[in-house]
């Protein structure tokens, strides 16, 4: 399985795994007391790097791998074997470990862990990061009260995550959503989410003809995009996660034309 395909199977494993971070989530949230203060936080600068104590717990970490690890074991039964090896050998040394590097999104760190054990590249990092989801959603819940007060340039104000998805609701107000966190908070100015430029002129839409609920928002000066979703057509409420999902094809028209990170 390559998860930089998507197949009906991957959609399908993601929207599984979407429903069991769902449940941990509500699970976690009865022992799980994330007190934050607005006062002691820098509004300049996301969240999560800023808290003082980590927001996940080692031992429901490790109970988190092992239930997206049943999930996934049960979607793709070809990977049982390997990700049983995997989840055995996880020391609780391995576990502070995965937290520390999932929540910087060290891409680095997983592809060693992955070759030092033989394992397929992907899998580490793939499971460590479904895994911290269900934290990063308390997260933003523990920040809904006042994270519209806060102004960072650039990425999520509350997991750190670079944009990519907006949505537009009714009466045209645009709402930034974020895939890894489901944080939701408005777009102040009309500017790209990116670099800040505010020239209306410097920002252009593309849209796809099969396509009239999502269209790309591309900013002239830094080459970079944000897939933007009409809410107002979707009658249920879909998280984040699965509206990124949803639009990935808008992803692929961006990179093929050479806008994004790094392009
Ligand atoms: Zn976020
Ligand atoms: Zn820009």
């Amino acid at each position: 399985m390559n998860p930089n395909v998507v197949s009906e199977e991957y959609l399908n494993l993601q929207k599984a795994i979407i429903n069991k971070q769902d449940d941990l989530r509500e699970r976690f949230q009865a022992v799980l007391n994330l007190n934050l203060s607005k006062n002691e936080l820098n509004g300049e600068i996301p969240v999560l790097p800023q808290l003082k104590g980590s927001p996940v717990p080692g031992e429901l970490y490790r109970e988190s791998i092992k239930e997206i690890e049943s999930v996934l074991s049960e979607q793709q039964p070809e990977l049982r074997e390997e990700l049983s090896r995997l989840t055995a050998n996880l020391t609780d040394e391995d576990i502070l470990k995965w937290i520390k590097e999932s929540v910087t999104y060290n891409t680095a760190y997983f592809q060693t862990f992955a070759d030092k054990n033989e394992l397929s590249a992907w899998l580490p990092h793939f499971l460590a990061e479904q895994a911290l989801r269900p934290f990063m959603h308390l997260l933003a819940q523990a920040c809904r009260p006042f994270i519209n007060e806060f102004e960072v340039m650039g990425t999520c104000p509350c997991c750190g995550e670079p944009h990519r998805l907006g949505k537009i609701e009714n009466k045209g107000r645009k709402f930034l959503y974020c895939p890894r966190c489901e944080t939701e908070w408005k777009q102040r100015r009309l500017q790209c989410v990116h670099c800040g430029d505010d020239r209306h002129e410097h920002l252009f839409y593309i849209t796809i003809k099969e396509d009239e609920t999502a269209k790309l928002e591309v900013c002239e000066t830094c080459n970079n995009y944000l897939k933007l979703v009409e809410t107002k057509k979707l009658l249920e409420k879909k998280t984040a996660a699965l509206l990124d999902l949803e639009t990935i094809h808008l992803d692929f028209v961006a990179q093929e034309e050479g806008y994004g990170e790094g392009q």
